[in-house]
């Protein structure tokens, strides 16, 4: 990992520029060598010998000339999406998402497959990812050895002096049956937690395109935000940074699931914002929905209809506050660029939340902060958990081609 204690030597140098125009020609998708040049600050002579190198190793491709306007024929540029595949698994308490991707993120087929809640033993979850993978290879009609690497998003998953282990409530996994998935696996793996996966998204296919320093929130059950400052994803001594949705929003406040009270989470996450509306009208129909999917997906429609829902719009009028209120915070310490809102409540209720609560952030951000500072909902859709940690893999199999530096901090 880059830091001012650690010297820095011309393969760093050279491995970050190869990731600054890996980054213009998959965010642009066809480009040229001058449009590179303009967008990342590098020397034209940089892009020249790194695109060369690009090309050598088949990383990237020329796809067709252009006549230029001086005259002279221009060369577009893009991924090579010949090259193989990589695939991103989205592994939670409850089930195995699986996406397979070309390598330009393009994703080809998905899988989904739920747990059984009385099935949270290691053996039968790791089973499960391995079931997806082989699903995926078949569905794809694709051989093993066109696979360029698999990235598994692992819920809970820490840093620990003796290695990485996996903790959340019914899982502790640790170097056994970390080891029984890479055997399962049989690919090249990373694995990362969700947060780093979804913020890993942002940075390569979203709004990294043009900030360097930001934040993206996951809204669910859960809260959270993936951190990136100066290009770099923010992990942490644990690989725990970005726990926000357990910061704290009002003292002595509600009671939140881990336990401490007046978290983030415990006032945005879906069950936080239930608690709002049976606060505000205990005998409201929505009060006691038991899926939170139904919940939020009928308090979005009720919350936009201009007809009588004072309660669901008072909702998500409260909700917005202590979100802009609780993002203020997350300003006052990391200062980004820009905050993206992820996560399958901002789908439902996002374009309600961001213009109230956006307003809320940057009136209590301390200082110049919040001046210029956008609140949006994130473009990168899909799965962003998936493609995120897809990405990560890919960026190992650049590294154990040796183009790259390593910047990838858990690789199994
Ligand atoms: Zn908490």
């Amino acid at each position: 990992m880059r830091g001012a204690a650690i010297r820095r030597t011309s393969r760093d140098i050279r491995s970050d520029s190869m990731v600054d125009v890996l980054h213009a020609v998959l965010s642009a998708g066809e480009t040229t060598r001058n449009e590179i040049a303009r967008k990342t600050g590098l020397s034209a002579a940089t892009v020249v010998t790194v695109a060369g190198e690009l090309i050598d190793r088949g990383i990237i491709v020329e796809t067709k000339t252009t006549a230029g306007q001086v005259g002279r024929p221009t060369a577009m540029l893009a991924i090579n999406v010949e090259r193989g595949r990589v695939v991103g698994l989205d592994v939670a308490e409850t089930y195995v998402r699986g996406v397979m991707f070309d390598t330009a993120l393009n994703p080809l087929v998905q899988i989904e497959r739920a747990h059984d809640e009385n099935l949270q033993d290691p053996d039968s979850i790791v089973e499960a990812i391995g079931a997806v993978l082989d699903d995926l290879l078949v569905q794809q009609g694709v051989g093993r050895d066109s696979v360029l690497g698999v990235g598994i998003s692992l819920p809970g998953l820490i840093q620990e002096p003796g290695g990485v282990a996996v903790v959340v409530p019914n899982w502790e996994w640790r170097s056994v049956e970390l080891e029984h998935l890479r055997e399962r696996v049989g690919f090249p793996l990373v694995i990362d937690n969700p947060l780093k996966a979804m913020v890993a998204a942002e940075l390569w296919l979203g709004r990294g395109r043009s900030a360097s320093s930001m934040a993206t929130v996951n809204l669910g059950t859960g809260v959270g935000a993936g951190i990136v400052l100066q290009g770099q994803v923010l992990r942490g001594a644990t690989n725990s940074a970005g726990e926000w949705g357990h910061s704290l929003l009002v003292l002595d406040g509600r009671l939140c699931r881990c336990g401490r009270r007046g978290c983030v989470e415990a006032y945005i996450g879906v069950p936080g914002i239930q608690e709002t509306l049976r606060e505000l009208a205990p005998d409201h129909p929505l009060a006691d929905v038991g899926r939170q999917r139904d919940f939020i997906m009928e308090l979005a429609a009720a919350a936009s209809d201009e007809g009588g829902d004072g309660a669901a719009r008072e909702t998500v009028n409260r909700t917005a506050y202590f979100l802009g209120s609780a993002l203020a915070d997350l300003v006052a310490i990391v200062n980004p660029e820009v905050i993206t809102l992820t996560g399958w409540t901002t789908w439902a209720l996002g374009d309600l939340l961001v213009p109230s609560a956006g307003r809320r952030m940057r009136e209590q951000s301390p200082g110049h902060a919040g001046t210029s500072l956008d609140l949006e909902v994130s473009a990168v859709r899909g799965n962003p958990v998936a493609s995120g940690i897809a990405m990560i893999a890919l960026e190992r199999s650049l590294v154990d081609a040796g183009l790259l530096t390593s910047r990838i901090p858990v690789a199994l």
